[in-house]
């Protein structure tokens, strides 16, 4: 098969043949239709994270594609079923994280495109007591950006404990960000926008942010302090440090920042602007397999679109290099 495979940290992805994989126990083999590229596979690529992928390994975590073959005790799925792989690829189903329903957490975890093979390639393995189903009739293509910003973005939301009619900042409007809003707005929250160009700030109005700040021209925490008085909740899915430290200058006394952007680096806090202010700062990474179900579901009832651009897998390093200048417009979604 076909597969963009990470043989060592760096700028590029290596596009050649491999073998195709064989399903084990609990697993099936998929025939990838499209994967979404996401920015934590340019992380994985470039060996940016304290936790690294081993190469040789194929990224890749927003693929949706025909289950083709089954293995011993493979559940939930039927050949000629669309699945989906997604960055919680298995956890251990046993753990205290995983008994609270916080599988999200569980250290014995398998992430899909870093710890496991993921979807660059022609084909993928599935586990099936873990993989997303795709909803019927979803657009396949479409779909891919909810399986991981999608439902990343609506458990950020759900985390922020925002509520209805409140205020959230969602700071950076790539591909989590663009859907981070349309996920808001679908809640009933009202959405102000910052990011550092204006071609996705506009993006952003289109899919319903309220209020836009472009923090490369205007402090963002000034901005949202003067219009709004700040905000309920901050959702940061930036990709720059910068981000995180405004983020906390930009809540409402008695707010909540969620991250999930994962910039390598560090940022500066206040500690007496946390205790005054009395604000929740939390990290959150993508969702279980419930927050999944819902997300798609969000998606299948048309409340979130993912703005996306088909292109072939041989362009991989292209579209890398295009999000490393945040250049991409929504998603690439890759189309085999
Ligand atoms: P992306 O490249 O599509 O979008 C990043 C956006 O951040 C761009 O619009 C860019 O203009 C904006 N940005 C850059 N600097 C900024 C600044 N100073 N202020 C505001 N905006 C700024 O990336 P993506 O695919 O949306 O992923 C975003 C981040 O989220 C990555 O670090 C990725 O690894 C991470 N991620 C986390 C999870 C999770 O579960 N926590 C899941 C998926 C992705
Ligand atoms: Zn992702
Ligand atoms: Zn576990």
């Amino acid at each position: 098969m076909r597969a963009g495979i990470v043989k060592q940290f760096g700028k590029t992805i290596d596009i050649e043949n491999t073998d195709k994989p064989k399903p084990g126990k609990h697993q099936a083999l998929v025939k990838l239709i499209a994967t979404g590229v996401c920015h934590t596979d340019l992380h994985a690529l470039e060996g940016d994270w304290p936790v690294k992928p081993s190469p040789p390994f194929i990224p890749g975590h927003e693929g949706v594609g025909e289950v083709v073959e089954l293995g011993e005790d493979a559940v939930n799925f039927e050949i000629g079923d669309i699945a989906g792989n997604a960055w919680l690829w298995s956890a251990c189903g046993n753990c205290e994280y995983c008994r609270r329903g916080w599988e999200t957490l569980c250290h014995d975890q398998t992430n899909s495109g870093y710890s496991v093979d993921g979807s660059f390639g022609e084909y993928m393995l599935i586990d099936t007591r873990y993989a997303p189903k795709i909803p019927e009739g979803s657009d396949i293509y479409e779909v891919g950006p909810i399986l991981c910003a999608g439902v990343t973005v609506y458990k950020g939301l759900k985390v922020s404990e925002a509520k209805p009619g409140d205020w959230v900042v969602i700071s950076g409007i790539g591909g989590l960000g663009h859907l981070a809003v349309q996920y808001g707005v679908a809640m009933g929250l009202r959405v102000i926008a910052v990011d550092i160009a204006d071609d996705k700030l506009e993006l952003a109005k289109k899919h319903g942010a309220e209020i836009i700040i472009n923090a490369a021209d205007a402090d963002p925490a000034t901005a949202v302090q003067e219009q709004v008085g700040g905000a309920h909740a901050v959702l940061v899915t930036a990709v720059h440090e910068q981000a995180f430290g405004q983020a906390i200058g930009m809540s409402r006394r008695g707010g909540t920042i969620v991250f999930n952007g994962l910039p390598p680096g560090k940022f500066d806090v206040s500690v007496f602007d946390v205790v005054l202010n009395g604000l929740t700062v939390r990290g959150s990474i993508v969702g279980t397999r419930q927050d999944m179900i819902e997300a798609l579901e969000f998606h299948a009832a048309g409340k979130v679109e993912p703005t996306y651009h088909r292109r072939p897998l041989e362009d991989l390093n292209e579209v890398f290099e295009e999000m490393r200048g945040g250049k991409i417009d929504g998603r690439v979604v890759v189309e085999y």
